[in-house]
C-alpha cells in the first residue's frame, strides 16, 4: 500500500559511514493514501541487503545486549504461546541468531526452522539443531518449504522493510492454507508516550512506522484478518517500547480487495507529529550537556558509536572537532572509523583520566553503568540516554 511521497513529517540527517552505501537522508512522510508513515528514503533494496550481509549487528546482539535479549525472548515467548502451539510446525523469518527459537525449543517446541540473511546468524542455529536458512524475505521459498507451516512469524523485521507488501506475498507462500501469519513490529504510537531519542525510531534501519490500523491493512489487502486482541497489538515490551503483536489468518472474502477502498487512517500521522514536536525540547537539553562538556574539557569520548551519536554530530558538527576517539563494546563497530574518528574497546578511556565522557547509547544503560563501575575510572560522565542515573 506504500506509494513513495506523501506528507512530509520531518526530515531526519544520519551521517553514515560511506562503505554501508545507505543513504544518509530522508524525509519522514505519511501516504496520501493510506497515512501509513514511513521513510521516503532513496536507499536501495540491494543497498539495504548488502548493509545486513556485512553491517549486522544482530550477529553480536545478545552479547550487546546481555540480559536484555533474554528477557525480550521470554516476554515474546508468553505472548506467542497463545497462538503457537507445540505440535505445530514453525517459521521463524529474519530469526537473527535465533534467539526466539531457542526460547521455543527450551519450552517444548520441536518442529522449528529459520530464516535469516546473515550466515552467520544462521550457523548459530546449528549450535541448537535448529533447521536453518541463509534467504532474504525477499527471496522466492525453497519448493520443499511451500506451504509447509502452520505458524510463521517475523520479529522486528517488517519495520526494516523497503516492500512490506512484496513481503508479505512472498511471506504466506511458506504458510498451510489455515495457518498463522505472526507479526511483530514497533507500534508507532508509542514514540511520544516513551520520548526517547530520534534514532531509537528513525535511523538507517528503520523505514516503515505501523500502527495496529496499518498492519492490518496491509494484511488486510492480502487477504488476512487479525485475530488476536487490541491489547496485544499495543504491549509495552521489556525494553520499553509500545509493540504491535498481531496473529493473522486468511479470510474466505476478501472484505477490501483495492486500495481504493481504503479509509486513511491518522492515528500514525498524529503519534509521529507529536513525537517530534516533544522530542524537540530533549534534543535541546540534551545538545546543551554536551556543550558544557566541550566548554569543560575541551575533548571529549563518546561512548557508543551508534546512530545517536551520528545523528547528533550530522546535525550539530561544530562538535567533530572536540572528539578525541569513540569507543564501542560492539566488535564490528571498532573496526570502523566515523567523521574520521577511530573506535576504541571502552578500556581505552583508562588511558585519559582528563577527558569528560558523553554516553550516547539508547539500549541497555545500567549494563554501561555496570561497566564503568568495573572499570574503575574517575571521568566526569555525562549520560544523554539513561534517565534513570542522570
Ligand atoms: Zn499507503
Amino acid at each position: 500500500m506504500v506509494v513513495r511521497g506523501g506528507q512530509v513529517l520531518r526530515h531526519i540527517n544520519l551521517n553514515t559511514p560511506g562503505k554501508w552505501q545507505i543513504p544518509i537522508e530522508y524525509d519522514v512522510v505519511s501516504c496520501d493514501k493510506c497515512g501509513m508513515t514511513f521513510a521516503d528514503t532513496p536507499v536501495t533494496d540491494e543497498a539495504l541487503g548488502w548493509y545486513y550481509r556485512n553491517c549486522s549487528k544482530y550477529e553480536n546482539y545478545a552479547q550487546i545486549n546481555g540480559e536484555t535479549a533474554g528477557k525480550e525472548d521470554e516476554f515474546f515467548y508468553d505472548v506467542i504461546s497463545k497462538y503457537a502451539k507445540k505440535n505445530m510446525r514453525i517459521l521463524d523469518m529474519g530469526c537473527a541468531t535465533g534467539g526466539k527459537l531457542i526460547t521455543l525449543k527450551s519450552h517444548g517446541f520441536k518442529n522449528l526452522t529459520g530464516i535469516e540473511i546473515d550466515t552467520n546468524s544462521v550457523l548459530n542455529l546449528k549450535k541448537y539443531a535448529i533447521e536453518g536458512y541463509a534467504a532474504s524475505i525477499f527471496d522466492e521459498p525453497d519448493k520443499d518449504l511451500l506451504e509447509k507451516y502452520d505458524f510463521v512469524y517475523s520479529s522486528m523485521v517488517f519495520e526494516h522493510l523497503l516492500y512490506p507488501n512484496k513481503a508479505v506475498k512472498n511471506l504466506v507462500k511458506y504458510l498451510k492454507p489455515a495457518g498463522t501469519l505472526f507479526l511483530f513490529v514497533p507500534n508507532a504510537l508509542g514514540f511520544p508516550i516513551y520520548d526517547r531519542e530520534i534514532p531509537n525510531y528513525f535511523n538507517q534501519e528503520h523505514i516503515n512506522y505501523f500502527t495496529p490500523n496499518s498492519i492490518d491493512t496491509l494484511m488486510m489487502l492480502n487477504g488476512f484478518e487479525r485475530y488476536s486482541p487490541d491489547a496485544d497489538a499495543n504491549m509495552e515490551s521489556p525494553s520499553m517500547e509500545l509493540t504491535i503483536f498481531a496473529a493473522y489468518r486468511r479470510v474466505n472474502a476478501i472484505r477490501i480487495n483495492s486500495e481504493h477502498h481504503v479509509i486513511r487512517d491518522i492515528s500514525g500521522e498524529k503519534a509521529v507529529l507529536k513525537y517530534f514536536s516533544e522530542i524537540k525540547d530533549k534534543e535541546k537539553r540534551e545538545l546543551e550537556m554536551v556543550r558544557k562538556a566541550v566548554d569543560e574539557s575541551g575533548q571529549i569520548v563518546i561512548w557508543g558509536a551508534g546512530s545517536l551519536m551520528r545523528h547528533i554530530l550530522s546535525e550539530e558538527p561544530d562538535i567533530i572537532p572536540h572528539v578525541k576517539y569513540f569507543v564501542d563494546n560492539d566488535s564490528v563497530k571498532q573496526r570502523m572509523e566515523f567523521f574520521g574518528k577511530k573506535v576504541y574497546p571502552i578500556n581505552k578511556v583508562k588511558e585519559n583520566p582528563e577527558v569528560d565522557i558523553v554516553i550516547c547509547i539508547m539500549i541497555a544503560p545500567t549494563t554501561i553503568k555496570e561497566q564503568i563501575d568495573k572499570l574503575g575510572i574517575n571521568n566526569k560522565i555525562i549520560n544523554l540516554a539513561a534517565e534513570e542515573w542522570r
